[in-house]
């Protein structure tokens, strides 16, 4: 059947090799290492004339399956598993870049990403360009003779922005640059980037991909090319992917569509009962008609993802109350898990910036941002309302 079967049934189905022992369900190799059957075999794995697993920090079983599955999921050829998003994100733009190259970058990106840009790619002589995410027709003029890529993430964090993909790609082919996005936000369920241009799509696998708030993950997938590079570089520094975490991830994904479905369809609701709530002054969700790009989203995203961002009446002190009053959801900093999840950004996250930094992002004071679970939608409802004062 291979390529004909659909997403659901790949995010099961794909499977490591059984061993003797005929498993249904695909054990753990909780090992750093792998054996070698004579000196002649052990020479030719290591000159790689041969494809099999021989220490942990290169390959392991566990995570050779996830990776197959996210690469089905994006219609990648191939990928590297990290420990963590931001090891995903770091270590792919180190394999790719060389002193005196230059990023062009969205403005609204994850944070820690955008300080890795700002404070610390500058000590390798690596420069960023920043542009708004309302303002895709200024991307081409930051372009330079040193651009060398092109990064994104939409829908953003936390203001649930979304860019339109498709012209971002053509960008990017118009000037050689290599277009990577980080679709932690949607999942591969909601959006494949590699439809609309995408070279390189990063994960975060902590967030939705595992779903509820177990283990950290990144995974980078893409073209042969450059995952050969990614690859060369990580086996070297060493920020692998745990087998252990591996194994967790891959089991998650079997459950990654109707979980996701339940994440949207509570998001929806939720953010369509906030829209004609007194105390609300605004509120954000891609699949909202009233989203300022609504129709990109429709283009490009199967449902609307699990954030809403909103704006309490009453600017800072109304937020904070908001978050005081909160009961069942959870004051937590991470997001596309089961427990729904709130944040404040301008108290917290992005605490560090000036108000008019924040408002540049699209951070306003009063702004909350909701990762909606999968508890019952009448109580994520309740609980909100109360904190509303309704
Ligand atoms: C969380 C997140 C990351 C970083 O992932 P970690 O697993 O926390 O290192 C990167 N990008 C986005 C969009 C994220 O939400």
């Amino acid at each position: 059947m291979g390529k004909t079967r659909k997403f659901e049934t790949e995010a099961i189905r794909t499977q490591i090799e059984r061993t003797q022992f005929l498993e249904h369900s695909a054990p753990m190799y909780l090992t750093s290492s792998f054996v070698f059957d004579d000196a002649e075999d052990m020479r030719a794995s290591f000159a790689e004339e041969k494809d099999r697993n021989i220490y942990s920090r290169y390959s392991n079983p566990n995570s050779s399956e996830f990776i197959e599955k996210v690469c089905k999921m994006e219609g990648a050829e191939s990928g590297f598993a990290f420990a963590s998003g931001m090891a995903a994100v770091y270590s792919t733009f180190m394999a790719l870049l060389e002193s005196g190259d230059h990023i062009v970058s969205s403005k609204s990106i994850f944070g820690s990403t955008h300080s890795l840009f700002t404070n610390f790619f500058p000590k390798w002589n690596i420069s960023t360009s920043y542009f708004d995410v309302n303002d895709l027709a200024s991307v081409e003029s930051l372009i330079t003779p040193k651009t060398k890529i092109l990064y994104a993430e939409s829908p953003t964090n936390p203001g649930v922005d979304v860019l339109d993909l498709e012209l971002l790609g053509k960008i990017a082919k118009k000037h050689g640059l290599i277009f990577i996005i980080d679709n932690c936000f949607a999942s591969p369920y909601l959006q494949q980037p590699i439809k609309f241009g995408a070279d390189l799509v990063i994960h975060s696998g902590t967030k939705l991909m595992d779903g509820q708030g177990r283990v950290l993950a990144g995974i980078t997938v893409g073209k042969d090319d450059l995952v050969d590079k990614v690859y060369r570089f990580s086996r070297i520094t060493g920020p692998a992917l745990s087998p252990f975490n591996a194994w967790v991830l891959s089991k998650s994904l079997e459950t990654l569509s109707i979980r996701v479905d339940r994440h949207c369809s509570n998001a929806l609701a939720l953010a369509t009962f906030l829209e004609s709530h007194a105390e609300i002054a605004w509120v954000k969700y891609p699949f909202l008609k009233s989203h300022p790009q609504y129709e990109i989203a429709k283009k490009q995203m199967k449902a609307g993802g699990c954030v809403v961002a909103f704006e309490v009446k009453g600017g800072l002190e109304a937020g904070r109350r908001f978050f005081d009053r909160i009961k069942l959801l959870s004051l937590s900093a991470n997001l596309g898990d089961s427990r729904s999840i709130v944040t404040h950004p301008a108290s917290t996250t992005h605490s560090k910036l000036s108000s008019d930094e924040r408002l540049a992002v699209g951070i306003t004071d009063g702004m909350v941002r909701v990762s909606v679970g999968l508890e019952h939608i009448d109580d994520i409802v309740a609980d909100v309302d109360q904190a509303l004062g309704g």
